[in-house]
């Protein structure tokens, strides 16, 4: 059996799951001061002992970078509880098993790209849009990272002509984050995106951003598949208009998959995440080469 927790920053989901990577047990934690969180967490998995293995995905910026004094811990979120919070730590004080370690997004990704929507594929990226934009990449079986993790949802993109919105991002302001997250709808309009018409004007510019996105990712990585998740790829027509604004701004300079196999949405919906912990944790078993065939 092998345990998996989905950190985010409004929940924390812990699940329990087979050799299948099948969700056996799971349960949701509010996210509240680490203490109180971590007790919650403790209860659930010491019910049970025959754990092999976990895997962790967490909201972020997290440390990532074994050689950093940082690995292990949530860096510089804006929840300020959690600020500098060494998670994994804690959580290894508490079961001397391995413990497999990773963001939100790359533990998606994982999941998708092991039994998901690019399970037949070598690399993929997920990304998910919602209240903030974050991804993950798998080349060749290898989450992709180097100094630190990946921020698809922070790089510099350029406004469309008929959007002056200045962007919400504390950062960068008119970042794809600042600029296509649910949150900058909302504050363009003053309503929930959710409670925006299917025919509103911001869908086709939400997605001409997201395109952006998509055309850099594909230029720089060359992915096979690219799968998008969270609460704004809900609107009806969304994954439609990416994929069209998508094909204008490549301008069929390099090959990709036929648009509807390339850009899709997840196959294991909201169970991406756990289910990425769980291959997570069966990987931290060894370390052997993931490349497919
Ligand atoms: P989180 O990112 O917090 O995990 P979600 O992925 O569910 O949560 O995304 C929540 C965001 O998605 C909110 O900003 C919400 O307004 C937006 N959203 C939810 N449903 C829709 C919809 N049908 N169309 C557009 N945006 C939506
Ligand atoms: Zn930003």
């Amino acid at each position: 059996m092998f345990g998996a927790i989905e950190a985010g920053g409004t929940k924390f989901v812990c699940a329990v799951g087979d050799e299948k990577f099948q969700i056996v047990d799971k349960t949701s934690i509010p996210t509240t001061y680490p203490e109180g969180t971590l007790q919650k967490i403790f209860n659930f998995f010491d019910g049970y002992r025959n754990l092999k293995a976990m895997g962790i995905g967490s909201f972020g910026p997290i440390g990532t970078n074994k050689k950093s004094e940082t690995y292990g811990y949530i860096t510089s979120t804006p929840k300020k509880n959690w600020r500098n919070f060494n998670l994994l730590g804690e959580i290894k004080k508490h079961y001397s098993i391995p413990i497999g370690w990773t963001t939100d997004v790359n533990a998606a990704c994982l999941g998708e790209y092991q039994v998901g929507s690019a399970s037949a594929n070598n690399s993929c990226i997920y990304l998910t849009v919602g209240t903030g934009i974050g991804g993950g990449a798998i080349l060749d079986g290898k989450i992709v990272e180097g100094f630190g993790h990946t921020e698809m949802g922070h790089i510099i993109i350029r406004n469309h002509t008929d959007d002056d919105f200045e962007g919400v991002c504390p950062y960068h302001k008119n970042c794809l984050e600042g600029l296509a997250a649910g949150p900058s709808i909302e504050k363009r309009y003053g309503v929930k995106a959710q409670n925006l018409g299917a025919d509103h004007r911001i869908w086709r510019i939400i997605a001409y951003y997201l395109a952006q996105a998509l055309v850099n990712y594909t230029l720089i990585l060359r992915p096979e598949k690219i799968i998008l998740g969270g609460g704004v790829m809900d609107q009806p027509r969304m994954i439609d208009f990416v994929r069209e604004e998508f094909s204008l701004l490549l301008a069929n300079y390099v090959e990709t998959p036929d648009l509807v196999s390339y850009i899709v949405t997840p196959a294991l919906g909201n169970n991406a995440g756990i289910t990425g912990g769980f291959i997570l944790a069966h990987r931290s078993l060894s370390d052997i080469n993931f490349a497919k065939e």
